[in-house]
């Protein structure tokens, strides 16, 4: 495991070093990309991508199906409000999109080019402007062997991409789970349940955090985070993720 993460960052590195001398091509479609762009990605593909936008609820940032009207508290927040005071995403998560693709490349597959992609989705000004009202931000933390087996942690990566201050290890992954996809929102549930401790008590009593991590599908992960923060006495956690997984049937646009 460790070669293969060794190989993979040499690999890496080697992209890197050829991004310096040759023009950059889109990641998705190979198109030259302008020479001071963000992220490797090209106009054509950019529109592709949708955005999170209104209408949604305030508080869990859960798209609505139909796309008119106000933001309203979702049916799901009336009946049991999130532990998390908000949540919010820059981009829809599209499973066979690019938004889907990109997350899969850079997590699964450990392409780190896609990493300024997702860096650049996290940090639009409205990204930027939810998480500036947090006073510390902590990335969702791996289990200790899930981190041996994939090399990093994505979510810290992402957040380090955020201005603020970073705790990277005040929460902890104290229970090794089974990856949560696949798994219906009741067994996600169970799955992470107790599965995070806050190691820095000291550091958090009295903060907004600001979470971060890379996709909110059921929100199963970010809510057991969250009851760990406000236990060891943070004053409220937002969340906040590159993607959010809309309903089924949601069509953006
Ligand atoms: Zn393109
Ligand atoms: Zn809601």
């Amino acid at each position: 495991m460790l070669l293969a993460a060794l190989r993979d960052s040499l690999r890496n590195l080697a992209a890197y070093t050829l991004d310096f001398f040759l023009p950059r091509l889109c990641l998705f479609c190979g198109e030259a990309v302008a020479p001071r762009a963000p992220a490797a990605l090209c106009p054509a593909c950019e529109a592709r991508v949708p955005r999170v936008q209104s209408p949604m609820c305030p508080r869990c940032g859960r798209l609505f199906i139909h796309r008119q009207g106000p933001d309203r508290p979702c049916g799901w927040c009336l009946k049991e409000p999130p532990p998390f005071a908000a949540a919010r995403a820059a981009v829809v998560y599209e499973e066979e999109g690019l938004s889907g693709q990109a997350i899969k490349q850079f997590k699964y597959h450990r392409r780190l080019e896609y990493l300024p992609l997702l860096t650049h989705w996290l940090t639009e000004p409205a990204c930027l402007g939810f998480a500036a009202a947090c006073d510390l931000m902590v990335p969702v933390p791996l289990h200790v062997r899930r981190l041996r087996e994939r090399g990093f942690n994505q979510a810290l990566l992402l957040a380090r991409a955020l201005p603020g201050r970073l705790l990277r290890d005040a929460l902890v992954r104290t229970r090794h789970t089974q990856p949560q996809t696949g798994l219906s929102p009741t067994a996600r549930r169970e799955n992470v349940r107790r599965a995070f401790a806050v190691r820095r008590p000291e550091m958090i009593q009295g903060k907004s955090v600001l979470l971060v991590d890379d996709v909110y599908t059921t929100g199963a992960t970010v809510r057991e985070c969250s009851r760990a923060l406000l236990a060891a006495g943070a004053r409220e956690v937002r969340v906040l993720t590159v993607a959010r997984v809309a309903p089924p049937g949601f069509r953006a646009g």
